[in-house]
């Protein structure tokens, strides 16, 4: 069985799941499969609303405060001669003829402006953005990033997030869209599921998704959930793309009702833990091929 391959072999299996916009089962589908499988590390990259622990029933708890390193100005050194603001490519710094404005949530942390700084005016200081949380549950290990309110930078906590984990399956549960959070999760990924539904809303935001997976080279199959509310272009758009349709998780009253109880569906019933323990054999099947 795959799952016992891959926690026996010296494989190392990433996962990422991805949507192009929220409400569309990718947590759901994150949490069941974590669950079904019983063992290996989920994370929890959506730090911006992060609730796959709400769905695992773990208790969190602190175990990192993430920071980004931020210039700060001495301005008994500065002579305003407006090198470092000439040199910040993201307009983080404002040089006035008496003061030196810095905006923080704009700055990448480069570093150059104290490099650019002839009079050592700048310093590197850390400005904190957000803290990682940990939980267990049975053999799951659990990582979720939470972004401090009014915070922009969630890429960097989803990476200090993400750097965390450390296991033989890590499955990475992605904020949705495609923008710079999603990159930040998939980037270094073996595979990614992507989760769309038999929407025009759907097909457009998928094609997105495409779109930067495969300008990233990274390997992706699609699994369509709330199966048969639609018609049939998801379907034909996949096949035309030659994109791999992993599995099809049916529109049905019980998902609905369970998910709004917070229940989880391999937990409810026997045959949802094979369907998503199959769902499994299907990615690694997939993962494996993309490997040789
Ligand atoms: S480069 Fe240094 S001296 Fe010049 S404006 Fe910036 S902080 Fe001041
Ligand atoms: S660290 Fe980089 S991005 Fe930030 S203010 Fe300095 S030059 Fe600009």
């Amino acid at each position: 069985m795959a799952l016992i391959q891959v926690f026996e072999t010296g494989d190392i299996i990433k996962i990422a799941i991805v949507s192009g916009k929220g409400g569309t089962g990718k947590t759901t589908l994150s949490v069941n499969l974590i669950s079904a499988l019983g063992k290996g590390t989920l994370v929890d990259c959506d730090v911006e609303e992060p609730d796959a622990h709400l769905y695992l029933d773990v208790d969190l708890k602190k175990i990192h405060d993430a920071t980004v390193s931020c210039p700060s100005i001495d301005e008994s050194l500065c002579t305003f001669c407006g090198a470092c603001s000439n040199f910040c490519r993201a307009n983080a710094l404002a040089v006035l003829p008496s003061s030196v404005l810095v905006f923080p949530n704009i700055c990448n942390g480069c570093g150059g402006c104290v490099l650019v700084c002839e009079k050592k005016a700048i310093t590197e200081i850390s400005r904190p953005i957000g803290i990682v949380e940990y939980g267990k549950k049975g053999n799951i290990e659990f990582y979720s990033g939470l972004l401090n309110i009014g915070e922009a930078k969630a890429p960097p906590l989803i990476k200090c997030v993400k750097s965390f984990a450390d296991d033989k399956l890590i499955i990475y549960d992605s904020p949705p869209g495609s923008s710079c959070p999603v990159v930040e999760t998939v980037n270094g990924c073996d595979y990614v599921v992507a989760v769309t539904e038999q929407t025009p809303f759907g097909l457009h935001d998928l094609k997105m998704i495409v779109g930067l997976l495969r300008q990233m080279n990274i390997p992706f199959g699609v699994v369509i959930n709330k199966f048969g509310i639609g018609n049939k272009e998801v379907e034909e758009y996949l096949s035309n793309e030659n994109i791999k349709l992993l599995v099809t998780i049916p529109n049905s009253r019980e998902i609905a009702i369970l998910g709004s109880q917070g229940i989880l569906l391999c937990e409810s019933d026997a045959k949802w833990a094979t369907f998503f323990q199959d769902m499994f054999d299907v990615i690694v099947a997939e993962v494996s091929k993309c490997k040789k």
